[in-house]
């Protein structure tokens, strides 16, 4: 066994004894861990700074509690989070997610994610998520806002413009930053550079909406080009129905390319002529409802309970956009039985490591999260610069960074593929370039 495969045993061990119970933090370390060995032994420095050991372990995290009022006014406790994963490049940056699932393991494995995902974007920003395990379905606008008021006000101590940059993620959208920012500013003084995401109003930079969604298919169609493909009269699904699937849905349109399906965390609907995509805007942004209601507008479509990834229906491209884990091995033999020969991740981690080796072994084109997802924190990034220039850029300067930043990645992952004999594995290629220079400058800072 070569010496960095025996490092990377050593160190999994050490993470697994440490963290088992932390089962999705385990899931993201393994399917890191193991696919960086070219880069080690290329680079044995990374090795005797023991890079690893020090980059699964977290800077700092802060949990705290965070109690509210309801509209009956009962006093209820929410926990939170804060993983300030890795600052070799920049500040912390990563989203906040308000989900019922969010732990410390949610956190982990998405702050862990991040730090790669923005090494990729070649921006200078560091990794970090946090969260709640608080739930905004079915609460009120008010109960949000108390929620979002008490959760900054403890937040506030630890972030800040060149610290630590929270956003959105599942559950946090233009709302919940908007009462948070509101909270810290109260605290604080308007420093608009601490939160990303923001309404145009008071310092968001535009297009960072749709930035997600728009940077997933600008990554998906720089992979299909490379192999001679395209969007183009391609029948596609899309997985969830939130602020990333919804604009990778409309520039899917754009491209040509056809989307068939789109999906909630209770079932999913098929429309055979193309998802009204304004509709989908409609029950999901302004009535917050199920995507169930479609059809009622839609007689020609149907709802289906259950998981979309399960459907027998034939198409070509498949999009998930929804969360962590959605597709697995039963999933992904009906995704590839139903003919799919591209797939790229809008969530984090949503193909399980099996599903990942079926695509690949079958010869899927497959775009792992950290490369095809960046572009939401790229804009982010983005928004960054605008706030501390005091400026705000155009729509078409920021859509025009973002593709090229979407390029550029996708150019990255291939590349260095290849450069390290793993040419076509675009999740070894993305691992691979995203640690390569976080280790570097981890190296270059001392121990
Ligand atoms: N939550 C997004 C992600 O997973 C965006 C984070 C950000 O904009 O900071 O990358």
């Amino acid at each position: 066994m070569s010496e960095a495969k025996q490092y990377i045993e050593q160190i999994y061990q050490e993470v697994k004894e440490r963290d088992s119970h932390q089962p999705e933090f385990l899931q993201a370390v393994y399917e890191f861990f193991y696919s960086i060995e070219p880069v080690l032994s290329a680079h044995p420095e990374f090795i005797k700074e023991n890079i690893l050991g020090r980059i699964v372990e977290p800077e700092r995290i802060i949990q705290f509690r965070v109690p509210w009022v309801t509209d009956q006014g009962e006093v209820k406790i929410n926990r939170a989070f804060r993983v300030q994963f890795n600052s070799a490049i920049g500040p912390y940056k990563g989203g906040l997610r308000f989900h019922p699932t969010v732990d410390q393991s949610i956190v982990k494995f998405l702050g862990f994610e991040q730090i790669f995902k923005n090494s990729l974007t070649g921006l200078p920003i560091g990794g970090g998520k946090g969260g709640s395990d608080f739930d905004p379905k079915g609460k009120s606008d008010a109960e949000v806002m108390r929620f979002c008021q008490s959760l900054m006000t403890e937040l506030q101590k630890y972030i800040g413009p060149d610290m630590d940059v929270p956003a959105g993620d599942i559950g946090v959208g233009a709302r919940e930053i908007g009462y948070l920012y509101g909270q810290y500013k109260k605290l604080n003084g308007s420093l608009n550079g601490v939160l990303t995401g923001k309404p145009l109003l008071y310092g968001g930079s535009i297009g960072r909406t749709e930035a997600t969604g728009y940077g997933l298919v600008y990554f998906t169609k720089a992979m299909l080009e490379d192999a001679k493909k395209s969007f183009k009269q391609q029948r596609v699904i899309v997985s969830g129905s939130g602020n990333v699937a919804t604009y990778a849905m409309e520039k899917v349109h754009e491209y040509e390319g056809i989307v068939i399906a789109c999906s909630d965390s209770d079932g999913y609907i098929i429309d055979e002529e193309g998802i009204d995509i304004e509709l989908v805007k409609d029950i999901k942004e302004n009535r917050r409802g199920r995507i169930s209601e479609y059809v009622s507008d839609h007689p020609n479509a149907a709802y289906y309970e259950g998981n979309v990834w399960n459907h027998k229906i034939s198409y070509d491209i498949a999009l998930p956009c929804a969360t962590q884990n959605e597709i697995t091995k039963d999933a992904a033999s009906t995704i590839l039985e139903n003919g799919v020969y591209a797939v790229a991740e809008g969530a984090n981690m949503p193909t399980d490591l099996e599903s990942t080796t079926l695509f690949q072994e079958a010869g899927v084109l497959f775009g792992p999260a950290k490369a095809a997802n960046a572009g939401g924190v790229a804009v982010s990034a983005l928004e960054m610069s605008q706030n501390s220039q005091r400026l705000s850029w155009t729509l078409e300067d920021v859509d025009h960074r973002l593709k090229s930043i979407m390029e550029n990645i996708y150019k990255q992952v291939s590349e260095t593929a290849k450069e390290y004999g793993v040419e076509g594995d675009f999740a070894a290629g993305a691992n691979i370039a995203g640690f390569y220079k976080v280790a570097n400058a981890m190296v270059s800072q001392g121990i």
